[in-house]
């Protein structure tokens, strides 16, 4: 089982409280495919300039992931972005987006990536997630997004949210996008739009992640318990990475599948195991040499500490 990845492919300069990177490998896609390929086989699309290396490709490449829909534009210059976290970690401001290669970037998906079962549209220009999704004919799709295209394409963002099966968004954005005041109510107004996924999954940063899905199904899973988070640059992406990668494989075992509530639940919990190793060190330099293992133990725990076994008590009248 392949998966199609579309998305940002850039250098970040970042500040935390734990340091300073100025530019280092990083992107919506980048991150997602050093996740997603711990599951199954990754194929990026999407353009870089001249000033992305071999030794940046490679990195790409990590387990695998397959960079032959990566473009490098000639005088081009890579996608540029800067953040700078507060000391909570959980809010950070965007000092610097250089769209730069992606501001004239038009998709040609080789017929490979084309012919992928699942499809993530990673956070990118919401047309650009479209130009890729009218390619392709995916069995699922996901699609991850952030406030700046809410703020300046949203009527383009909601028609991309119409053609995917699952929408992955945070907690704050998701709000934005409906205006409704609960994370609930968010999730039901996309639900009742024209167009709109079977489910969505609401991230809630250091809190956790919450599944919605149109049938009236839900699912909440905390974050995996660390002494210490020293960058959450691409949280978001490595979640979405384990998440997808696992409905991937789950098809892949069987695939006349149903990606239903109980699917979707345990790919929450695969996503939040990948996503707790990113954040452990700046970009994604704690996972370009983890072992598989490492993901699993997590994945283990987390399923431990979300059993329940039911024990109910009498309620008075
Ligand atoms: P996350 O921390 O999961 O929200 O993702 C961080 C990554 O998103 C960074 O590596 C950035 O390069 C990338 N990024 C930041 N802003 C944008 C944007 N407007 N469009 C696409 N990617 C972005």
């Amino acid at each position: 089982m392949t998966i199609t990845v579309v998305g940002s492919i850039a250098f970040d300069g970042l500040e935390t409280p734990h340091g300073v990177r100025e530019r280092i490998p990083g992107g919506a896609a980048f991150h997602f495919a050093q996740a997603a390929s711990f599951f199954t086989d990754v194929r990026v699309v999407g353009p870089v300039g001249d000033d992305y290396t071999d030794e940046h490709m490679a990195l790409l490449a990590t387990r695998g992931t397959n960079t032959d829909d990566v473009e490098r534009v000639a005088g081009g210059k890579t996608f540029f972005w800067k953040g700078k976290y507060h000391d909570d970690l959980n809010t950070r401001d965007t000092i610097t987006t250089e769209l730069n290669v992606f501001e004239t970037f038009d998709p040609k998906l080789s017929q490979e990536s084309r012919d992928a079962d699942v499809l993530f549209l990673a956070n990118i220009v919401p047309g650009v997630q479209r130009a890729v999704r009218a390619q392709s004919s995916p069995k699922w799709a996901a699609l991850d997004s952030m406030n700046l295209w809410i703020d300046i394409a949203r009527d383009d963002l909601v028609a991309a949210i119409g053609e995917v099966d699952c929408l992955i968004l945070n907690d704050e954005e998701l709000q934005q996008l409906t205006e409704a005041p609960t994370t609930y109510a968010a999730a039901q107004a996309v639900f009742g739009w024209d167009a709109s996924p079977s489910a969505i999954v609401c991230k809630q940063g250091s809190y956790g992640a919450q599944l919605f899905t149109k049938d009236g199904g839900g699912f909440t899973v905390p974050v995996f318990p660390l002494d210490r988070v020293v960058d959450p640059t691409g949280a978001g992406d490595t979640f979405a990475g384990g998440l997808v990668g696992y409905v991937a494989a789950r098809l892949a075992a069987d695939p006349s599948l149903t990606v239903d509530r109980d699917v979707l639940a345990s790919a929450l919990i695969h996503g939040t195991a990948t996503a707790s190793h990113n954040v452990e060190d700046f970009g994604s330099e704690k996972l370009y040499g983890l072992p598989g293992s490492a993901v699993q133990e997590r994945i283990e725990r987390l399923h431990e500490l979300v059993r329940l076994t039911p024990a109910p008590v009498d309620l008075r009248a």
